[in-house]
C-alpha cells in the first residue's frame, strides 16, 4: 500500500513526464525536424548510420522520440538531482553522507549511462525495427483516454514483471558476476547511475522491460514517450539516494544486496524479494 507521499510524488513525477513531453521532446523534435531533417542535406554520420543498419532515420518519428524521450529523462534526473546534491543537507540522502560521488565516480556513471543510452540501446531498437517494422499507431491517430489508462496501466505492470523475473536471474551466481556487479558498483547510488550498467543488462533488463509495454500494447504514441518518460525519470528517483524520490526501497538493495529486487513494492509484496 502506498503513502500518501508516495502518491503525491508518483503523480509529481507523471505531471514532469507530460511537461518534457509537451514542453520538450515534441518541440525539440520538431525544431530538429524543420532544420536538420527538411534541409535534405543528410549529415554524415546519419548517412553512414543508415547505410550500416538500413534503419530510416528520417521517417521513424515514433523510435526517434523514444531516444529523445530517453536523453531528456535521464538529463532532467541527473540535473536536478545534481542541483540537490549541492544544496540540500545530508539529512535528505537515505545513506547520509555514502549517497555522493567523487568526480571520477560521476564522470565513469555518466560516460557508461551515455554509452548504453546512445549505443547500446541500438541493440533492442534495431532488432524491434527489423522485425515490427514501423511503429504503426501514428500521432496523429485519435487518443481515447479511457483506453490509454489502460495500456499505460499495462506497461508499468509489464515492466515491473520483466524487471522484477530479469534482475532475479541476474542475481544468480553465474550472471552476476559476470553482467550485474556493474550495476551493483555503487552501494550508494546518485540518479546518473541508473543506467550505469552492463550493455547487456541495460539492452535486455533494462530498455526491453520499458518498451516491452508499448510494443504489446500498440499505445498511442504520446502514451508511449510520457510512459518511457515516467520510467527513466522514477529510475532516476530510484537511484537518486534521496528520502523525497522514495529511493530507499531500492537503495536498499544497492546496500544490502538480496533484497527488493523489483521497479516497485508489488512483486516483493508477493514475492517477499
Ligand atoms: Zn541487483
Ligand atoms: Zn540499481
Amino acid at each position: 500500500m502506498k503513502s500518501v507521499g508516495e502518491v503525491i510524488y508518483n503523480a509529481g513525477t507523471l505531471l514532469y513526464s507530460f511537461f518534457a513531453v509537451y514542453q520538450l521532446i515534441l518541440p525539440a523534435y520538431d525544431h530538429i525536424q524543420g532544420t536538420v531533417i527538411s534541409s535534405g542535406e543528410i549529415p554524415p554520420s546519419i548517412a553512414a548510420f543508415q547505410a550500416l543498419t538500413g534503419y530510416d532515420v528520417y521517417n521513424n518519428h515514433t523510435f526517434n522520440k523514444w531516444m529523445l524521450c530517453g536523453i531528456v529523462a535521464y538529463g532532467s534526473m541527473g540535473l536536478v538531482c545534481g542541483i540537490l546534491d549541492l544544496c540540500l543537507p545530508i539529512s535528505f540522502k537515505t545513506q547520509g553522507s555514502r549517497s555522493y560521488f567523487t568526480p571520477q565516480e560521476w564522470i565513469d556513471a555518466v560516460g557508461l549511462s551515455l554509452f548504453n543510452l546512445f549505443i547500446t540501446s541500438w541493440a533492442v531498437m534495431l532488432p524491434v525495427y527489423y522485425f515490427i517494422n514501423v511503429y504503426p499507431v501514428h500521432e496523429d491517430t485519435p487518443l481515447d483516454l479511457k483506453t490509454e489508462v489502460v495500456k499505460f496501466a499495462v506497461c508499468a505492470v509489464t515492466v515491473e514483471t520483466w524487471f522484477y523475473v530479469t534482475h532475479y536471474a541476474l542475481h544468480l551466481p553465474m550472471f552476476y558476476s559476470r553482467i550485474h556487479k556493474k550495476h551493483h558498483r555503487f552501494k550508494a547510488p546518485i540518479a546518473v547511475a541508473s543506467m550505469y550498467a552492463h550493455p547487456i543488462e541495460f539492452a535486455l533488463g533494462n530498455l526491453l522491460g520499458v518498451i516491452l509495454g508499448p510494443l504489446l500494447t500498440q499505445c498511442h504514441p504520446i502514451t508511449s514517450y510520457v510512459w518511457i518518460c515516467n520510467a527513466l525519470i522514477s529510475t532516476g528517483g530510484s537511484h537518486s539516494g534521496y528520502k523525497m524520490f522514495y529511493a530507499d526501497f531500492h537503495d536498499q538493495h544497492h546496500q544490502y544486496f538480496d533484497y527488493n529486487f523489483g521497479v516497485g513494492k508489488t512483486m516483493y509484496s508477493m514475492h517477499g524479494t
